[in-house]
């Protein structure tokens, strides 16, 4: 372990000396992180490793102080034929409220320059003529979002309270909620989650950077795959999960500890979750390695891997191999109603999700398929690249739908079914029920003004066109003789609006399912029939609960989603 801490540091000195390019240390870290398969892939449809874009990051993060700072690097080469007269990074953070991720000292090749920050949009002058490489250099410092201890609790979320009564609306990264982040950059007593957390490279398309802000709904963030080395101080105690290669943790000055990953071929920030509650567990799994942190003991850990060797067995056998050497999944504290998030090679979940968390509110299977979901993002998105702001309903239709893949291979078609009607379907009834009219699902995130109609629509109708008449299989065939007929269900699905008829009504067994579970109603009601009695704390969760769920349903039920086309 302190052998590999000493190639860190000889790595990144030797990258900055050098002034520029990435040494063969750094570069043969970043290759190990890929697999034959995966870097294969990476060449043939992005660029050979040694020309994509390198971030290295070191920084240290405060819990108390709820900072983030650090420096990056990043050595970036004009793979065009045309000049460049500007680098553009991006600063997510700024997007959200009551965070932000400010750079100061930036410089290209060593030389200060003056960079022009708007938005998340961070513009560096610098002169690349084609087939150049430059190196820029920078400080940063973020603020992350403070969670107080139980903001997490999936009742705090207005859209959550429906989530009791359809809980396929909390959406398994639904993400329902506007007013406030999904906690992706935030710190609390159990710990940070730091997604997009320093600046990154734009990505680029025909000849331009993407400068496009993201609107409140569902992922922020799009970018070109590139590599990262990645080194987090945090406070003793404190574990940290990340993306890529684990290169170790280790005591540095003051009490601290540093931890470090490596990753080619990633898409934006290189992801990290950090907590003083973590348990680690490590497994080889078909081919890769399986890194699981859980706030539930050795127990959440071990079902972390158990969920995720299944997703990754099931994926792999019919989608193609999974591009990265090793796999991370942790157990995260989110918000708005996130259930959980996806970075290339690392899925967060949420942790209030796990059976168990005390007085857990999910629906039986909902952590499981939620993890399914997140592993299926490798594929969707991770490596397909698909933009999830301009068409959030590519990767979240083909994950819902690959969750129930899963579960028809781990589970059997009976579970299969049952998933398809609670986790998938029912998020198209919930949003019916609340009065919002079926619509396009063929929109970019910020069409969609309601959060109700995005989880109805990108997260329930939209994944359901991929079991229709067998167009999943059909379309992977890319059968020209079915062309015509798996373009007219792709327009019915995706582009009319015929869900009340394709989809049926509301299926009342899989809403009682739905709101079996952990909930404090069926709780209550249990209790009630089985001794005709009920505990003060029983009545007073309910009452809790009830609290909360009227006021947002009787919003929804007199202000339907007014943008609706
Ligand atoms: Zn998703």
């Amino acid at each position: 372990m302190r052998f590999r801490k000493a190639v860190l540091a000889l790595v990144l000195a030797a990258g900055a000396e050098a002034g520029q390019r990435v040494s063969p240390e750094e570069a043969d870290l970043l290759a190990k992180s890929l697999r034959p398969e995966g870097r294969a892939e990476l060449q043939s449809n992005a660029a050979p490793i040694a020309q994509l874009p390198v971030s290295e990051v070191q920084a240290e993060l405060d819990p108390k102080a709820a900072r983030v700072e650090g420096q990056l690097r990043l050595v970036v080469r004009n793979r065009e034929a045309q000049p460049w007269h500007e680098v553009v990074l991006r600063a997510y953070p700024n997007s959200g409220r009551g965070t932000w991720l400010r750079v100061e000292d930036v410089r290209v090749e060593g030389k200060r320059v003056s960079a022009r920050s708007h938005g998340t949009v961070v513009a560096v002058p610098a002169e690349l003529p084609p087939g150049t490489t430059a190196a820029i250099s920078l400080t940063f410092r973020g603020q992350l979002e403070r969670l107080s201890d139980g903001e997490d609790d999936p009742l705090s979320a207005a859209a959550d309270a429906l989530a009791q009564m359809a809980p396929g609306l909390a959406v398994l990264s639904g993400k329902p909620r506007t007013d406030k982040g999904y906690g992706t950059f935030a710190v609390g007593p159990r710990g940070a989650v730091l997604v997009d957390w320093y600046p990154q490279l734009a990505a680029r398309a025909h000849g331009v950077w993407d400068r496009d802000e993201p609107g409140p709904l569902g992922d922020a963030s799009h970018a070109d795959p590139g590599s990262a080395l990645v080194a987090l101080t945090v406070p003793k105690g404190w574990r940290v999960a990340g993306a890529g290669s684990a290169l170790g943790q280790h005591p540095v000055a003051d009490g601290k500890e540093t931890a470090t990953f490596a990753a080619a071929g990633v898409r934006g920030a290189l992801g990290l979750a950090a907590s003083p509650d973590y348990e680690e567990l490590t497994e080889e799994t078909a081919g890769v390695q399986l890194r699981a942190s859980s706030m539930h003991g050795e127990a959440g850990a071990r079902a972390l891997l158990v969920c995720a060797g299944a997703a990754l067995s099931s994926l792999q056998a019919r989608f193609g191999p999974y591009p990265w050497t090793a796999l991370a999944l942790a157990e995260v504290s989110l918000t708005g109603g996130a259930g959980g998030v996806e970075l290339p090679g690392f899925a967060l979940l949420a942790q209030a999700l796990s059976p168990r968390e005390q007085g857990s509110l999910a629906a039986p299977g909902m952590f499981d398929f939620t993890c399914y979901h997140e592993v299926a993002h490798q594929w969707w998105q991770g490596v397909v690249g698909s933009d999830p702001r301009r068409a959030p309903w590519v990767d979240e239709s083909l994950a819902q739908y690959s969750a129930v893949l899963v579960t028809e291979d781990t589970k059997g078609k009976a579970a299969a079914d049952r998933a398809e009607r609670i986790f998938v379907a029912l998020n198209y009834h919930g949003m019916r029920m609340a009065h919002v009219k079926d619509g396009k699902v063929a929109r970019p995130a910020d069409e969609f003004r309601s959060p109700l109609a995005y989880a109805g629509l990108v997260y329930g109708k939209a994944p359901l066109l991929a079991g229709a008449d067998g167009w999943l299989s059909a379309a992977s065939r890319a059968d020209p003789e079915h062309a015509l007929e798996l373009a007219a269900l792709q327009k019915r699905w995706w582009e009319e609006k015929h869900g009340d008829e394709d989809i049926g009504p509301l299926d009342g067994l899989a809403l009682m399912e739905g709101l079996g579970g952990g909930s404090a109603f069926s709780q209550l009601v249990r209790a009630l029939q089985q001794d005709g009695s009920a505990g003060d704390s029983q009545m007073k969760d309910a009452i809790r609960q009830l609290e909360r769920l009227m006021p947002e349903l009787s919003r929804m039920l007199q202000d339907p989603d007014p943008n609706q086309p």
